[in-house]
């Protein structure tokens, strides 16, 4: 990413550690600058096969329309990917997101 002069700080609840970089792009920061969506992030970095948005609700308490804000703002810096599976929604984490695979994220 050439956007390297506007960093800003790794949230506190991502362990140092688990991820080396003290700052993050703004990219990245979208991702996971809010704990609920860093939550969002490891659940589905656990559920291989993908998830649809109202067990994503189930898994981690929060309202239905609280997760699609959330997937929605990941889906637009490219971060999860979307598939239809006859009626249902699957939500995926896209791996090789640039969040994932250039800074190095954790989920
Ligand atoms: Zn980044």
């Amino acid at each position: 990413m050439s956007n390297k002069t506007k960093l800003h700080k790794r949230p506190a609840w991502i362990e140092a550690g688990v991820m080396d970089e003290e700052e993050l792009c703004p990219e990245c920061f979208k991702a996971v600058g809010v704990r609920s969506r860093y939550k969002l992030i490891c659940a589905l970095g656990k559920l291989k096969n993908g998830v649809t948005v109202s067990k994503l609700t189930e898994l981690l308490g929060l309202k239905q329309p609280t997760v699609t804000h959330h997937l929605n703002i990941l889906k637009s810096i490219n971060a999860v990917e979307v598939e239809d599976r006859g009626r249902e929604r699957i939500y995926t984490l896209n791996r090789k997101a640039h969040c994932f695979e250039e800074c190095k994220i954790p989920y």
